[in-house]
């Protein structure tokens, strides 16, 4: 029995990819590849994650962690960023090759996207779409059945793995084929297009930008704790995250490193920070944000005891609220 490995997003596009083939009787295994910055948060539920997909779109599809060379990746792609920072042809690239390793696990003989020419700006265009096998070594085992037909034809359209005929010539933006084709296959509720990937969302790109911009060593949960949260830039080089709520306070508690400070007032609700700084008057600067950030108080001292904890060692320092005026610029 013949089987293929589909790259897959979770979006319409890839969703038609994988039944187009699978309507030959092919054998289709989907990957999702996940970082920090697309798709992370489903590692917690994965089986939850491959039910829906199978039980929506019946297609079954693993999850796979491409965190540690997405970061080394993301510090200088070859081919440049997009608008924000998001490495788009150097991204498909890592991933083709990250699939292309998994084809003997999986017992494919050809590996599948839904990409479509002419659909994105810069990395669907017809020379880029070249460019992306070429560089991933992918050269005539990758088919787009969404686009095959203006396609040069890959190894499995030769050898008769697959029938040519029953592939698509999709291109261009327009997404009326896409629809009528999810019509044909029952498909209805679908994820919509765009979204996911927060190298793409300005804020969160100029966040991440300038993180890779400080420090040499990309962490894990760094990355993580950039996602969400309250960002400042401390006068002397530190880095501040504040939760905005229970949630987020959680969250920041179980991600920070050892090494991090973890901050918060034991004696009054208000957030939990992580902080990255050695500079004494980062900690006043830090002390004072937590504080203006916390529950407010009537009728006794605004002043507040707030904890730095590291390591095992634990330091106090007593700040009032810091004056608005005295963080604006501060915000990451
Ligand atoms: S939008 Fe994000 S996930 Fe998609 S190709 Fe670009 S960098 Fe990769």
């Amino acid at each position: 029995m013949t089987r293929a490995l589909a790259l897959f997003s979770g979006g319409l596009d890839s969703i038609l990819a994988c039944r187009v083939v699978a309507a030959q009787g092919i054998t289709v295994q989907a990957v999702k590849f996940v970082t920090p910055f697309f798709g992370y948060e489903l590692l917690a539920k994965e089986q939850e994650y491959a039910q829906m997909v199978r039980e929506s779109y019946g297609i079954e599809v693993v999850l796979r962690d491409v965190s540690e060379p997405y970061f080394t990746l993301l510090r200088n792609p070859p081919h440049g960023y997009g608008k924000n920072f998001n490495p788009c042809i150097d991204c498909k690239i890592l991933l083709l090759r990250a699939a292309k390793m998994l084809m003997p696990e999986f017992s494919a003989s050809f590996l599948i996207t839904g990409e479509v020419i002419g659909q994105r700006p810069m990395s669907q265009r017809r020379d880029t779409l070249r460019v992306i096998e070429r560089d991933s070594g992918c050269d005539g085992i990758l088919l787009r059945p969404l686009c095959a037909k203006t396609q040069e034809p890959t190894f499995a359209e030769r050898d008769g793995l697959v029938d040519r005929e029953l592939l698509l010539d999709f291109n261009g933006r327009g997404r009326q084929p896409q629809i009528q084709l999810a019509e044909r296959f029952g498909i209805k509720d679908y994820p919509r297009p765009a979204g996911g990937c927060v190298l793409t969302e300005p804020d969160q790109a100029k966040r991440i930008a300038w993180y890779y911009s400080r420090y040499s060593k990309v962490r894990l949960n760094d990355i993580r704790l950039l996602l969400f949260g309250r960002h400042f830039q401390l006068p002397h080089g530190g880095w501040l995250v504040l939760g905005r709520d229970e949630a987020e306070n959680v969250r920041l508690e179980a991600l920070h490193d050892p090494g991090d400070f973890l901050v918060h007032m034991p004696e009054r609700s208000g957030p939990m920070g992580v902080l990255h700084s050695e500079h004494p008057d980062d900690f006043a600067a830090a002390a004072g944000l937590v504080v203006r950030f916390g529950k407010k108080t009537v009728g006794e001292s605004a002043a507040a005891a707030v904890l730095f904890a590291s390591g095992g060692e634990e330091q106090y320092l007593t700040a009032e609220p810091l004056a608005d005026e005295l963080f604006q610029g501060w915000g990451l």
